[in-house]
């Protein structure tokens, strides 16, 4: 009986962002009988919004499941401080309510954020020791400190009585991360002597060769740039970059040289930074107010905007709206970055910008300026060997990604591979279940929550649909008062927006679209002249038909019908 009962204990893993794209990663660990199963969230991220999604903040995955069973939801465990990974914290944890747990500088981060105004509600985290290892309802969970681009980035060993699992999180092997320790190699071999069964690792560099480039080789370009540059230096970095910040700050102190922030997310990861102990009390930052009494080659600006984002720093300098900065002919900007895929035409009019000013523009396309927090095939390969998991399951990943995550791993000896996406259930424990491992054994559905002003929009097809239809046709009002008994209009009120005034203010218009709804309204039988509901849809099509017979396209059309 006790044998049959253990038999139906597994594991799986439901991701519901993450796998597949890059972005809003949140994965879910269920264990238990498939009718009773407890669920561990791992990290709770967001992505941001494009051209499709007009008016969007923010880009959540949709929760709607675990919201249901959310009895079941005994922890959110998170990895580190990326967007990727907790920016939908704040707004989700209303319909979660489980216990958080972070370690201290992922923990100070989110502190600040639930303080701060964007925060619905106030919730309580549990900061846990570097290295830790505790219980969340049935999983037993171990923090393993890997190197990354922003410091305490962990991956994670869940242990189950059925097996242990490797949660990679976000990954490199940096030999000189500049802020936080090396890569744990002896903790990392230990897990792997114990016994891993299936590694859930980061795919996001898996089709570049050779091992990744270090923080410390970027800091030490980055200090002989500035040492060499003759004006004002400006340096633009992700924000949660504490190692590049630091490296900034040590270089500009090595050329005499004052370092000055701009931009609030920078000053609140430096807040937290100090907090923690990332960065050295004897590195002092200076206030944007300061900018302007210094001479240019005694500055280093630090500023947020790397993605050309209109609202940040850089874009609002580069523009001259910026009310205490400007730069000038012969300053420098270095881009410490990449340009996130989607953001390629905000940076290039950042940049044109910035060449009209006569800025140098410093790229990774032309010095050693920035380096990526993810593991290449190199690294892929020692982690597999240090822990020698029986089988892999790529994440943190597009497709492409992913597939050929799995064919890396297969090429290196790991037996067993599957691909999951957003949505499905995948058993990973036991790994040897009579009923086949690494199989699909549920569905559930997923997609995308919106912030969308104050509110977060879950059913959100309609009124996205809505506005970009408004974007490109435009809204045309027409407000009809007719006479009761022979449907003489008495009073027409037309109203547009976002129509060419070729079409709008062509004199006739009124009088056109007035003998229009008429000769609609006299064809009608009497008994639909009657119907508000058709008589109004009448009159619609009808005016849409009239512009897109002038326009060529066809505006959005309200009609209110009244009658006195
Ligand atoms: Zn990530
Ligand atoms: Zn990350």
């Amino acid at each position: 009986m006790s044998n049959n009962k253990k038999a139906t204990n597994e594991l799986v893993l439901l991701p519901i962002g993450g796998a597949g794209e890059i972005g809003m990663n949140i994965y879910l660990y269920g264990y238990g009988p498939k009718t009773n199963r407890k669920w561990l969230m791992v990290d709770v991220g967001l992505t941001f919004p494009g051209p499709n999604e007009p008016g969007v903040e923010l880009i959540f995955p949709d929760i709607s499941f675990i919201h249901e069973e959310r009895d079941n939801l005994v922890g959110i465990v998170l990895t580190h401080a990326h967007e990727d990974h907790l920016g939908a914290l704040t707004q989700l944890w209303p319909f979660l309510r489980a216990p958080v747990y972070a370690t201290p500088f992922t923990a100070a981060l989110l502190a600040g954020k639930i303080s701060s105004y964007g925060s619905p509600e106030k919730f309580d985290v549990t900061e846990m020791p570097l290295g830790s290892r505790f219980d969340v309802g049935p999983f037993n969970v171990e923090y393993v400190g890997m190197t990354h681009s922003i410091p305490e980035s962990n991956a994670l060993v869940i242990r189950t009585p059925e097996g242990a699992i490797f949660h990679s999180g976000d990954w490199k092997l940096d030999p000189e991360p500049v802020v936080g320790a090396l890569v744990d190699e002896k903790r990392l071999m230990e897990v792997g002597e114990e016994g891993i069964d299936v590694l859930i690792c980061d795919s996001t560099n898996v089709l570049k060769e050779g091992h990744s480039i270090s923080e410390g080789e970027v800091a030490r370009s980055l200090a002989r740039i500035i040492k060499d540059a003759p004006k004002r230096v400006i340096v633009t970095a992700f924000s949660s970059n504490v190692a590049r910040i630091k490296a900034v700050a040590l270089a500009a102190k090595e050329a005499n040289r004052y370092v000055v922030v701009a931009g609030l997310s920078l000053w609140r990861v430096i807040t937290a930074a100090q907090e923690t102990g990332y960065l050295p009390d004897d590195l002092n930052f200076l206030d944007q107010d300061q900018y302007s009494e210094m001479q240019r080659s005694d500055i280093v600006l630090l500023c947020t905007g790397s993605q050309g984002e209109s609202r940040a720093a850089l874009a609002r300098i580069a523009k001259g709206e910026h009310r205490r900065i400007k730069f000038a002919k012969g300053d420098m900007v270095i881009f410490s970055s990449f340009t996130i895929p989607g953001n390629e035409r905000s940076v290039g009019s950042l940049m044109n910008n910035l060449a009209d000013i006569g800025v140098e523009i410093v790229t990774t396309s032309n010095d050693l300026v920035h380096a990526s927090g993810h593991p290449q095939r190199d690294e892929l390969k020692q982690l597999y060997k240090w822990l020698k998991p029986r089988a892999l399951v790529p994440m943190h990943g597009e497709y492409r990604h992913m597939s050929e995550h799995r064919k890396f791993a297969e090429k290196n000896d790991i037996g067993h591979t599957a691909i999951v996406t957003n949505g499905e259930a995948m058993r990973l424990l036991p790994l040897d279940h009579e009923q086949g491992s690494l199989i699909k054994v549920d569905e559930m559905p997923t997609g995308r929550w919106f912030l969308d002003g104050k509110t977060i929009a879950i059913h959100h097809e309609e009124p996205m649909r809505e506005r970009r239809k408004l974007a490109y046709v435009g809204l045309v009002v027409a407000t009809v008062v007719l006479d009761q008994n022979d449907y003489e209009i008495i009073d027409l009120l037309l109203e547009t927006q976002g129509i060419p005034a070729e079409v709008s203010k062509r004199k006739p218009l009124d009088d056109m679209i007035e003998n229009l709804i008429e000769g609609t309204l006299k064809s009608l039988p009497k008994k639909k002249r009657r119907d508000e509901k058709a008589a109004t849809e009448a009159v619609r099509r009808s005016i849409r038909g009239e512009i897109n017979r002038l326009w060529g396209k066809k505006p959005v059309v309200i009609v209110h019908l009244t009658h006195v």
